[in-house]
């Protein structure tokens, strides 16, 4: 007998996570300590419980701009040594609590230099958090293995300073590079010079795209900028047109995206509340997933939207009727597009991701 599917039982389950904010997912008890010890008086209540309720409101204005504006607060508390790597330690320990096994956790470290850290440091800061949290996980029995992407914001002119952090820090825990920040009026082809050196050096990247904004940002992340990952990428669907029949017809990009299998990094809950879909049950990646597109699931924002992996792959499961099977496919395609080297992220399919299964399904 297969195990019933719960919010429970989906936490034993191996899970892959390969967009995340590290500003994102704050405890809001640790965001109202860190802004006592840290003098930061900007808090819209220091009771964690509400806080955490006034960031999931915030968060469903439907828009993404709004949306962006919350994160002054957590970023705000993040400027010191200490303060980034009890928030990357209790990321990774979040996470491993709640299954995940492989996670490539995003921050932009341009934002963290207010109090005088160079961008070095921050990122040295975080490696050492995530070093602590994975100890601590293990300890407490969840085995976790997780690695960070720098982020460089759109709207700024940093991309090739942080493009060379990611190389500079290659060997030492960052996977890679990626760019985030309001898409209208920003695309990524301002920051040409950092993809560019990037490819050179044989790194790897992907690019917000596809989520504030329609598909010449995607056309641009992939064909101008060469982007491994698409984050979001959700209005692909855009390209796509069903039938009465329930066939589909692709257009040029959308069909070179699934041939390609490009990863679309997909956050369900975050996509609702910045207005990108609908619904969960409305939610394109229904449709993508059954076209066979790379299709990852992802919580982009934990605190904002008050989920964890769990919980959006719940969401999934109660709108689309999916079974551990589905969550499966969502966890592999996430373990295959990683950028982990080849043999790494095959050990972790074999290992511990389909005899995790597996095992759920007997
Ligand atoms: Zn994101």
């Amino acid at each position: 007998m297969p195990a019933p599917l719960t919010l429970e039982t989906i936490r034993t389950a191996p899970k892959v996570l390969l967009h995340d904010h590290l500003d994102g997912g704050l405890r809001p008890a640790t965001l109202v300590e860190l802004a006592a010890a840290n003098g930061y008086d900007g808090l819209p209540s220091s009771d964690p419980a509400e806080l955490g309720r006034w960031f999931a409101t915030a968060a469903y204005s439907g828009s993404l701009e709004r949306y962006l504006e919350t994160f002054t607060h957590t970023v705000g508390v993040m400027q010191d040594r200490e303060s980034l790597i009890r928030v990357a330690s209790e990321c990774a320990q979040d996470l491993a609590a709640d299954g995940v096994v492989y996670a490539e956790v995003r921050f932009a470290p341009e934002l963290h230099v207010i109090a005088g850290l160079d961008l070095g440091e921050v990122v040295q800061a975080v490696l050492d958090g995530f070093a602590a949290g994975t100890r601590a996980a293990a300890a407490a029995g969840h085995r976790i293995r997780v690695r960070a992407l720098v982020t460089a914001m759109r709207q700024a002119a940093r991309s090739r300073e942080i493009a060379e952090l990611a190389v500079r820090f290659r060997d030492d825990g960052v996977a890679g590079f990626d760019i985030a920040g309001a898409e209208a009026g920003f695309p990524p082809t301002r920051h040409l010079d950092a993809f560019e050196y990037l490819r050179r050096e044989n790194a790897h990247f992907t690019i917000h795209a596809g989520e504030g904004f329609g598909l010449p940002s995607i056309w641009e992340a992939l064909q101008w900028c060469g982007a491994d990952r698409l984050g979001h990428g959700v209005r692909i669907v855009d390209d796509i047109s069903l039938a009465f029949d329930g066939s589909a017809h692709l257009g040029r990009l959308a069909e070179y995206v699934r041939d390609k299998r490009i990863p679309l990094e997909m956050a369900p809950t975050s996509n609702v509340q910045t207005g990108v879909a609908e619904s969960i049950a409305k939610h394109p990646i229904g449709i993508l997933k059954d076209l066979r597109f790379r299709v990852t699931v992802n919580t982009d924002n934990r605190l904002m939207s008050g989920c964890s992996m769990s919980s959006e792959m719940s969401g999934l499961v109660e709108a689309f009727d999916y079974g551990w099977a589905d969550l499966q496919w969502f966890t592999v395609n996430a373990m295959k597009s990683a950028f982990l080297p080849f043999f790494d992220r095959l050990k972790l399919i074999e290992d511990v991701i389909k005899p995790g299964y597996a095992e759920l399904m007997q």
